[in-house]
């Protein structure tokens, strides 16, 4: 597959003020996110608002998570045999893309990853993914229509 999109193209179909559509507030004692939605648009929920000076380091334990997640995402997906079930492991990782947008806002090359995958999986005959819907949540700016043709 040729390299369509630069990582700025991709940063651009981001939309930069629903990066934080979940709170990112960290529970040291349990150690878990709040996880929230967020409609304060500043990463933290209605309840959490009072914690905003810790953010910075509240969004590093919530970005080493997200790796952790997402690498043990992708060795069950290499472990998985069949396309469906391969779907079936793809699609919670899509979805905790989508609620953690500003992950890759932060990283143009994940950024890239997924969405040349999303339209890759967009030329394939899927039974359970939904590529488009999480086209559309992750990367609104892009222009939807240029996938049809
Ligand atoms: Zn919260």
């Amino acid at each position: 597959m040729e390299a369509k999109f630069t990582y700025d193209d991709v940063i651009s179909f981001i939309n930069k003020d629903t990066l934080y559509s979940h709170c990112l507030y960290h529970d040291d004692y349990n150690n878990k996110l709040c996880q929230n939605r967020s409609n304060m648009m500043n990463g933290l929920c209605f309840k959490h608002q009072e914690h905003l000076e810790d953010f910075d380091s509240m969004k590093k334990v919530a970005k080493s998570k997200m790796v952790g997640s997402i690498k043990k995402m992708l060795a069950k997906n290499e472990a998985t045999i069949g396309k469906e079930n391969k779907e079936k492991v793809c699609d919670p990782m899509f979805i905790l893309i989508s609620k953690n947008r500003w992950f890759m806002y932060d990283n143009p090359k994940f950024a890239l990853t997924v969405f040349n995958k999303l339209l890759e999986f967009e030329q394939e005959e899927l039974t359970v993914l939904d590529p488009l819907k999480y086209v559309m949540i992750m990367f609104p700016n892009y222009n939807i229509v240029q996938i049809e043709i």
